[in-house]
């Protein structure tokens, strides 16, 4: 009785809804299986020091291969790992599998590893656990693992995120702010904790440098960080005269294509060993 009103239409829901809803349901069951049967990937991408060119840190990103659909992307997945607290079990699988791979890469002269939190895990409970333990199983000193969070956590809230991060940076782990400049809160919460690095959104450097507000922006995060004792790494450099302009400004890292993508672990020895 709901069909057939209107012209080839339903009237009380749309088609597009429900198969929004169930390809929604689909893309669940389907990353709860691979999740299961072990099959996400962690790749790693490059960070550079703009001074020497060296690379000195690894982002971990999370790779999911779909048989019939090919790569989805983390944007796509995350999201709904967030929504059914699958991102308790794919986050612990990318911190393990970070930290091993950085514990073996430390000798060849990387300093870091980064990991993206979500708010979700920053917000259950155990994951101070599932970091000592990574480590030590790892055996990776916590001055190699860095935690990046968006500005989203304090928004959602703000006492109970800095008090967790303040207890992992006691520890020793270091803290990145994500995306940062996007995020819509206050400058206030780098009074209650205090944070290693910025991580410029990559919005900010696409039209680096030919673009006057983007200049005006960079300028500002550089200045900022300088004050507070903070490093800056740059997002999604791509071009020789963005990195140019980054060095120049006083920022010191730069993450982005002109480096390389994220890449599977086996293709990483080579890297670390052309970079010195
Ligand atoms: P993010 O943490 O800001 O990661 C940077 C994203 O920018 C990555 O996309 C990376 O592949 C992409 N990127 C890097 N360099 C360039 C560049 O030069 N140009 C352009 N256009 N893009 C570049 P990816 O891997 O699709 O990840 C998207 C987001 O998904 C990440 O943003 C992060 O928020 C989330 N994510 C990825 N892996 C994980 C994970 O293991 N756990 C959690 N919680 N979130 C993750
Ligand atoms: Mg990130
Ligand atoms: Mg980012
Ligand atoms: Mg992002």
């Amino acid at each position: 009785e709901a069909k057939k009103k209107g012209r080839g239409g339903y009237r009380f829901y749309s088609p597009d809804m429900t198969r929004a809803a169930s390809r929604r349901v689909r893309v669940e069951a389907e990353l709860r299986r691979s999740l299961d049967e072990r099959t996400l990937a962690v790749h790693f991408q490059p960070q550079v020091k703009l001074s020497t060119g060296d690379v000195v840190g690894a982002e971990a990103l999370v790779r999911w291969r779909h048989p019939e659909w090919g790569w989805v992307s983390p944007g796509h997945f995350i999201p709904v790992a967030e929504r059914t607290g699958m991102i308790h079990p794919l986050g612990r699988e990318v911190l393990r599998a970070a930290c091993v791979h950085a514990s073996r890469w430390r000798s060849e002269g990387l300093q870091r590893v980064a990991v993206n939190l979500s708010p979700v895990q920053l917000e259950g409970e155990g994951l101070e656990e599932e970091l000592r333990e990574s480590l030590a199983e790892a055996d990776l000193p916590p001055e190699a693992l860095e935690l990046e969070v968006t500005e989203e956590v304090f928004l959602r809230d703000p006492d109970r995120a800095s008090r967790v991060l303040s207890r992992f940076r006691e520890q020793g782990i270091q803290v990145a702010i994500d995306d940062f400049g996007t995020g819509y809160s206050s400058l206030a919460y780098l009074k209650v904790l205090p944070v290693d690095r910025l991580k410029m959104d990559r919005s900010f450097v696409q039209s680096l440098p030919d673009d006057s507000q983007d200049v005006a922006i960079t300028q500002s995060v550089a200045t900022l960080a300088r004050e507070l004792g903070l490093e800056v790494v740059a997002e999604g450099v791509e071009t020789c005269a963005q990195a140019r302009f980054l060095r120049e400004t006083g920022v010191q890292q730069a993450q982005g294509f002109l480096y390389g993508a994220a890449l599977p672990p086996e293709r990483w020895e080579g890297i670390l060993n052309l970079s010195r």
